[in-house]
């Protein structure tokens, strides 16, 4: 939907919580819950009522807020069936391929694996906007807690397919940090160089990094970049498959 708004706000220490809101249907849903104090002064900052919780994955600083927010809005819980068991109040089980509608916009549910087994992210191509949760960040992705390079690198590979002009919305602000680790990788990438001195401009003034542009990511993003011959030169790689570059660059970046 052309006009979808969406509400973005920090939460505890680095995370964002999102409120996309249909002003047709005056529903409005919250991605994850990282703290109902901060969610219940965006709604009351917007004079929205809380209608859906889109849940991408279990932990808590995603879902820590879902029985609460449910039980003073008796909102609908939406999240991966096959996490059920691990996501507070889930009502509605989705898996790879559902839509989940609110109001007139429709958002495709698109399996994540990698960080856990069972991230989801929601995609309203209408929009151009996307909800990656700990997938994707921007010039970073999400540390692998259960699954494995090969799992992550997928689903980076589905994320990667949307239009370039598709707005990321990601649950962190990790970015100063990640454009650190990004110029050990990719040093002489001019992309990357110019991004950074943005990104620092915009952290020195406090001002968020999210969301950020799928073209952005797939110039400078050292994790969206592993099949990129540039890149493999970097890291001394020229031959490997894309998933072992990856998985070469995760393993950089966790001892970083
Ligand atoms: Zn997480
Ligand atoms: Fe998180």
């Amino acid at each position: 939907m052309a006009d979808l708004v969406v509400h973005q706000f920090p939460c505890l220490q680095d995370n964002y919580a999102f409120l996309v809101h249909d002003p047709e249907s005056r529903l409005t849903a919250l991605v994850d819950t990282p703290e109902v104090e901060a969610i219940e002064r965006a709604l009351a900052s917007r004079g929205w009522r809380l209608t859906h919780i889109f849940n991408t994955h279990h932990h808590f600083d995603h879902t820590g807020g879902n029985l609460l927010l449910k039980e003073r809005y008796g909102c609908t819980i939406v999240g991966f069936e096959d996490d059920r068991h691990r996501l507070p109040g889930l009502d509605v089980g989705v898996r790879e391929g559902d839509v989940v509608e609110l109001g007139n916009a429709r958002f495709e549910v698109f399996e994540t694996p990698g960080h856990t087994l069972g991230h989801i992210a929601y995609f309203c191509r209408e929009a151009l906007v996307a909800f990656v949760g700990d997938t994707l960040f921007a010039l970073g992705c999400g540390r692998l807690f259960e699954g494995s390079p090969h799992q992550m690198w997928q689903s980076l590979q589905k994320i990667s397919a949307w239009p370039n002009e598709t707005r990321i919305y990601c649950a962190h602000e990790y970015t100063e940090a990640n454009a650190a680790f990004a110029l050990t990788v990719e040093a002489d990438n001019p992309d990357l160089q110019a991004r950074v001195t943005d990104i620092k401009a915009l952290r020195a003034q406090g001002r968020p990094t999210v969301p950020t542009l799928l073209e952005l990511e797939k110039r400078t993003n050292p994790f969206l970049r592993a099949e990129v011959s540039s890149l493999q030169q970097a890291v001394n790689r020229v031959g490997s498959s894309p998933v072992e570059v990856f998985a070469e660059i995760r393993k950089r970046k966790d001892n970083f």
